[in-house]
């Protein structure tokens, strides 16, 4: 084995957790394999990925110190190299990357190979991913075809660094301050009177509720976007978890119009129970969140054509057209100036994952200030 090389697998299983962008070239440079972002670049940049397997890697990036001559040098010579390389979307529209290349062993360490790691350089306030998603890589270890899969791109990526540091550090803040305040006040002034002190007592628990919940989300949302999530399928009977949903959400809807129509007849299908129980909790939840008082919420179960259908219908504020095709995606959230409505965004996206998984459809209509329905499509035979 050269000496100077580096294991290829041993240095992606490591560099891909801290790496958004994988290219492997063969001793010419010329690019072998490559992940999704830099698909998704180039398509951006409007550079035909197909032609991607001809092109070497010097074509796509340009320098910031030094050209390409000198990386492979350097590779030649000590096996690795460390740099900043851009990469142009266009003339003058350029992504910078910090990269680290090393020449790695290929197969039957015949050939050698280098393998490109990129770090975008302007996402740096992204430092631990909480949902380890920023990087995921597969590798079908049998080394000929090392199948590299890294769900990410760069868009996700900037649109994951805005909305979670917004919206979720906002709703893990803000329960911790008010639980930290209220239980401070009630060790700093044991005389209050009762009302009051069980008044903050109530808040600690609500509050510390919202946070148990909020991190169950990221929780869930973390497991359910792993590729190897298994659904526990048995007989489940829909009435029953229609009616849970209901029982589960009446004390929350005081102060609106809330009702249920159930098919007469049980109906089974093959289901992860309590996947889908919060599929449809989440749907109701949100409607209930979206409406304002003196609103209404139902929830039907019926049958039309090949499906059963489950659908949760609000009268309240209703989706803008531009937020329609991004609700489902993680941490989004329509604002709504004005509205204080909390949330991190991740309810729609873990219940279309958990339909998703089942083989079920959701869909949904809405109107802004008229209303939304959710529907859950399950077909009678899958
Ligand atoms: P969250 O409820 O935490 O904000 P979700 O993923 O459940 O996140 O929903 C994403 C966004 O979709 C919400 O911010 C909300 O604006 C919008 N949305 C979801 N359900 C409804 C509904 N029934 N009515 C109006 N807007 C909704």
């Amino acid at each position: 084995m050269n000496e100077k090389s580096f294991d290829l697998i041993k240095i992606l299983n490591e560099g891909v957790k801290e790496y958004d962008m994988i290219i492997i070239t063969d001793q010419n440079g010329k690019i072998e394999l490559y992940n999704k972002v830099l698909s998704q670049l180039c398509n951006s940049a409007n550079k035909d990925e197909i032609l991607l397997h001809d092109v070497k890697i010097n074509q796509l990036f340009s320098l910031v110190k030094n050209d390409f001559n000198s990386i492979f040098n350097s590779l030649e010579v000590n096996g690795q190299f460390y740099g900043q390389l851009n990469f142009s979307l266009s003339f003058n529209q350029k992504i910078p990357f910090d990269v680290k290349a090393y020449k790695v062993n290929g197969e039957a360490n015949q050939n050698y190979r280098y393998l490109f790691m990129f770090k975008l350089k302007d996402i740096t306030d992204i430092e631990i991913d909480p949902l380890e998603q920023k990087t995921f890589i597969k590798i079908s270890d049998k080394s000929a075809q090392n199948k590299i899969d890294l769900i990410t791109s760069y868009e996700e990526l900037e649109r994951l660094k805005e909305n979670f540091l917004a919206s979720v550090s906002h709703e893990l803040r803000t329960p911790l301050a008010s639980i930290i305040g209220f239980a401070e006040t009630l060790k700093n002034d044991p005389d209050l009177p009762k009302d009051i002190y069980l008044e903050f007592l109530d808040i600690i628990l609500n509050e510390g509720k919202r946070l148990a919940a909020t991190i169950n989300d990221l929780l869930d949302v973390s497991q359910l976007y792993k590729e190897s999530i298994n659904l526990q399928l048995k007989n489940v009977e829909l009435q029953q978890l229609v009616t849970r949903a209901y029982e589960q959400f009446k004390p929350l809807a005081a102060n609106i119009n809330f009702g249920i129509q159930l098919i007469e007849k049980p109906l089974f299908v093959q289901a992860d129970e309590n996947k889908l129980q919060q599929a449809i909790n989440n749907l109701v939840s949100n409607a209930i969140k979206f409406t304002p008082e003196g609103g209404k919420v139902s929830i039907s179960l019926y049958e039309k054509d090949d499906n059963y259908i489950i659908e949760v219908s609000d009268t309240g504020y209703g989706i803008p057209e531009k937020d329609k095709e991004k609700i489902f995606d993680r941490f989004y959230r329509v604002e709504r100036p004005g509205l204080e409505i909390r949330g991190v965004g991740l309810g729609l996206s873990i219940t279309k994952k958990i339909l998703d998984l089942h083989g079920y459809k959701l869909e949904f209509e809405s109107e802004i200030n008229k209303g939304s329905t959710f529907k859950i499509l399950i077909p009678k035979k899958l």
